[in-house]
């Protein structure tokens, strides 16, 4: 080291202390980069790399690139989506006033679960920081979304406590995951961080987790002990909260105020969701392409501001299980829907309403700049109308929501007194408040403003003096205020002028009287930035005290927004409200899939009814071909019962929900080829899993069980499964069960409580017509030959499968044709066939020559 250069000491001291970040190092007006992060950062961000010289001896060099610093939000968003952690340095003093080396330290970390800057984050999510710490096969769970302040805890124990784990994980999909004690040494969790949840995954150090520190770190941040805070019996969720905390304080090096209250939550409050299940309804991406269009939230969220949207998506991660605060969301749905006016009040006061939950994490954190006060204040001004127009609504929840939402007026009055309309980005360099705010501020800006107009008086002034016209009085960085004489006129110049500068054009000179002048202007004006700032400052703060103020209005007007969502969608999809209670039926008239109906472009969506309940009706059989809607229908019910278990009006004519606790899902056969287990193996132990953890109080959703292997394995495995299931003294849970495999339709008359429906299609000489309703009983055939042939298999091999059916379903032996070499089944067969069709639609007798030989040289283009 002692050879090094005392920057590049300065620079790996810092580095040692954060070898797992890539270290932006503040030089000037630039962050730079060195060595290995250099390296990486110049490739990952296409960065031109130099190099810079290491030590004392001019031979070492190490590899360098920089970013400017008015840009580096940018590139730091793009290392931190890819995963990488950066670590900020600043300069810690005024280069100018400094004496040797620049003072730097680190100011901040940014890593995927602290990001609080609104361009690197989605505005329609929350950004979650998860930790999980296990002892003695407890885990106590945390997750704070720093950029909103949110913070909960849960628990997971007994034999299922890792499922839950990881259940609770999907719920949240965080961005990043700190572990400690058990929880660091789960290979399944380790697996699923990694392969399913793919976020980034940290190991916490063992004192992190300390007891007595944690548990201070909790009841200090919430201001609560623990025990008011529910948690003195529970050292693993505590220890997890209070070693988020910490970690969250190191990274961000400010204040976590804003994070205010902790709540915690036990199984048994929302439905509970699985990974699989999360994926398979395609509740918030599609399974395909991962994209939002095409899921329910994308058919849900037509919420007006960001706050409502991130709210849509926690309710919808988290439907409810109790029917009295179900019905208190549908309530005031219900009272909106009914009231088109007010509701349509409602979304075009919103649409003005800013994103005060952020931006109150930018101020606490002092991160906010004027801008975001000026966006603060004026997200402020549908406020008063708000509060006017829930007064006048009815349903309880609004009364709860009036109690939470604030005017703000006085805060928006403050930021307009002080901050003028458009200010700046920057905070250091002026012309942020308003006149009039400060009297010393006004003072100085007369003093600089005067100052001009001195300069004005004095160029005058000495033009009449000397008599020389073209006289100027400019001003430049090196000398500050001068004289500018112009060649031809330097002899009129008076002795009291110093001169300062030769130019080919002319002379520049100063006078005593400029230089006073000069520095009146130059310290007024250093002053005003100093003083601006200081002003800001205080605004910031005081908004920062009334934070809390902030938060929860900012909650009021998410639930508002989403309420209003609910309400304009129920109206304009048709959507009915449901019945809730705890009768564990289901029971729905001209039921529809709320996001297949959005997509059929030219036909119409073909309504159906579910009746399924605890006793004769629990589990349905349903049969009927490929392409008939099995799929669609169970789904459909499934997402039924989650909107309104969240709240929503569902797509159906009438409804009637018994809360279902957990809905499972088994669907298709998904190849998990990332974990390299084969498609039967996953399906298997995904069976396997609902049916540990299934009660009579779930809902589950079976597709093909057994498709995976041979067909009497996946028969036998599939009744099996569904034996289990339907018995009540097993699980008895409402089913839907769809199967190829027509024998398992016998059940019905062997097990109480399972009923046949098969999807109606009708034959149209060879084809058949899906009619997408469906019937009790039984499908009388599966059609595959049919369906086989509307998906365009040449005709050859149609009409073989026929011939082998009906030899399979008579029970002869099944012969094997020999194909002649000329009349191969191939591809090009599809081709003769398209060919041979053109030939016969030509009427050769009515064509002319002239026509016929056109339409041969079309045909001679089909080969
Ligand atoms: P299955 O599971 O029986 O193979 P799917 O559920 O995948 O069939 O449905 C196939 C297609 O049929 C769907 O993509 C959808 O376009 C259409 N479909 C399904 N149900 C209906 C319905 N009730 N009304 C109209 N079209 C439907």
């Amino acid at each position: 080291m002692a050879e090094l250069t005392p920057m590049m000491r300065q620079y790996l001291e810092i580095k040692e202390r954060h070898p797992d970040c890539i270290l932006f190092f503040r030089l000037g007006d630039f962050y730079e980069m060195f060595a290995d992060d250099a390296k990486l950062a110049s490739h990952e961000l296409d960065l031109t790399l130099t190099t810079r010289d290491r030590g004392k001896e001019k031979s070492e060099q190490v590899p360098m690139c920089g970013v400017p610093y008015h840009s580096a939000e940018s590139y730091i968003a793009r290392l931190v989506a890819r995963g990488y952690k950066v670590a900020i340095c600043e300069q810690m003093e005024d280069p100018a006033l400094a004496k040797g080396l620049v003072k730097r330290d680190i100011t901040r970390i940014v890593t995927p679960g602290t990001v609080i800057e609104s361009s690197m984050l989605d505005e329609s999510r929350n950004n979650y920081f998860a930790c999980v710490f296990g002892e003695g096969g407890r885990y106590g769970l945390s997750f704070c979304d720093i950029s909103t302040g949110a913070f909960y805890a849960t628990q997971a124990e007994g034999a299922e406590a890792m499922e839950r784990v990881i259940s609770e994980l999907g719920r949240f999909a965080p961005a990043e995951v700190l572990r400690g004690g058990d929880a660091a040494k789960s290979e399944e969790l380790t697996r699923t961080l990694q392969e399913r949840l793919s976020c980034c995954a940290d190991l916490g150090a063992v004192e992190l987790f300390a007891p007595q520190e944690t548990a201070q770190l909790v009841e200090k941040q919430f201001g609560r002990p623990l025990d008011e805070l529910g948690l003195t019996e529970r050292p693993e969720v505590w220890r997890s909260a209070g070693a988020l905390l910490r970690t969250l304080c190191e990274l961000q090096k400010t204040g976590l105020s804003h994070v205010r209250e902790l709540e915690f939550y036990v199984s048994g409050r929302f439905m509970e969701l699985d990974l699989s299940a999360r994926r398979n309804l395609e509740l918030t991406e599609t399974m395909r392409a991962g994209e939002k269009r095409g899921s329910l939230l994308w058919v849900l969220d037509h919420t007006k501001t960001a706050m409502g949207s991130r709210m849509l998506r926690s309710w919808l991660e988290k439907p409810l299980l109790s029917p009295k605060r179900i019905n208190a969301r549908l309530d005031a749905v219900e009272e909106l829907t009914k009231n088109s006016i007010g509701r349509d009040e409602l979304v075009h006061m919103l649409q003005d309403v800013s994103d005060y939950e952020r931006v109150t994490a930018r101020i606490v954190t002092g991160a906010a700049n004027c801008r975001d006060l000026v966006s603060l204040g004026n997200g402020c001004e549908p406020l008063p109308e708000l509060r006017a127009a829930i007064g006048g609504l009815h349903a309880s929840l609004f009364g709860v929501l009036l109690d939470e939402l604030d005017d703000l007026s006085d805060l928006r009055d403050e930021i307009r007194n002080a901050i003028v309309d458009e200010p700046p980005f920057s905070v250091r360099e002026g012309g942020m408040i308003r006149d009039g705010y400060s009297e010393e501020l006004d003072q100085l800006r007369d003093i600089v403003s005067g100052g001009k107009g001195t300069l004005a008086r004095i160029e005058a002034e000495e033009r009449e003096k000397t008599g020389i016209k073209t006289l100027r009085v400019g001003y430049n960085r090196v000398f500050g205020y001068y004289i500018e004489v112009s060649k031809g006129q330097t002899a009129q110049v008076p002795e009291t002028y110093i001169r300062k500068q030769t130019l080919t054009t002319g002379e520049r000179y100063i006078t005593p009287e400029l230089k006073e002048l000069e520095r009146t202007i130059l310290t007024a004006k250093d002053r005003i930035t100093a003083l601006e700032y200081e002003l800001f400052s205080q605004v910031r703060q005081h908004l920062a005290d009334q934070s809390a103020r902030i938060q929860r209005t900012a909650r009021a007007v998410a639930a508002l927004d989403v309420l209003t969502n609910f309400a304009a969608l129920a109206a304009r999809q048709n959507y009915c409200r449901p019945e809730i209670d705890l009768s564990g039926e289901l029971h729905i008239t001209d039921g529809r899939h709320p996001v297949v109906e959005q997509v059929l472009k030219d036909a119409l969506f073909v309504p159906n009814d579910t009746a399924l309940d605890c006793g004769a009706n629990r589990v349905a059989i349903l049969t009927g071909p490929n392409m008939a809607g099995k799929s669609t229908y169970m789904r459909q019910v499934a997402l039924i019962v989650l909107m309104a278990q969240m709240g929503c009006f569902v797509p159906a004519r009438t409804a009637r929900i018994g809360v279902v606790d957990r809905i499972f899902t088994r669907i298709g056969a998904s190849d998990d080829l990332a974990s390299g287990q084969s498609t039967f193996m996953v399906e298997m132990t995904e069976v396997a899993e609902i049916l540990k953890h299934a009660t009579s109080h779930s809902l589950l959703i079976l597709d093909e069980i057994g498709r995976g292997t041979s067909t009497f394995d996946g028969m036998a495995i599939a009744r099996a499964v569904l034996e289990y299931a339907a018995d009540k003294k097993r699980i008895g849970a409402k089913t839907l069960f769809a199967t190829h495999y027509h024998e398992l339709t016998d059940i019905e008359q062997e097990i109480e409580g399972v009923r046949n429906y098969n999807i109606a299609v009708r034959k149209r000489g060879a084809d058949i017509v899906f009619l997408r309703k469906i019937v009790p009983g039984a499908a009388d055939d599966s059609y595959g030959v049919e369906v086989a042939r509307l998906a365009g298999l040449p005709d050859k091999v149609v009409s073989r499968a026929r011939e082998l059916l009906r030899a399979l379903e008579s029970g002869a032996p099944v012969r094997t044709v020999r194909v002649a070499a000329d009349d191969q089944i191939s591809i090009t067969s599809m081709e003769n066939d398209a060919l041979r069709r053109k030939l016969e639609s030509l009427a050769i007798e009515t064509m002319t020559p002239i026509e016929a030989m056109n339409a041969l040289f079309e045909l001679k283009k089909m080969l």
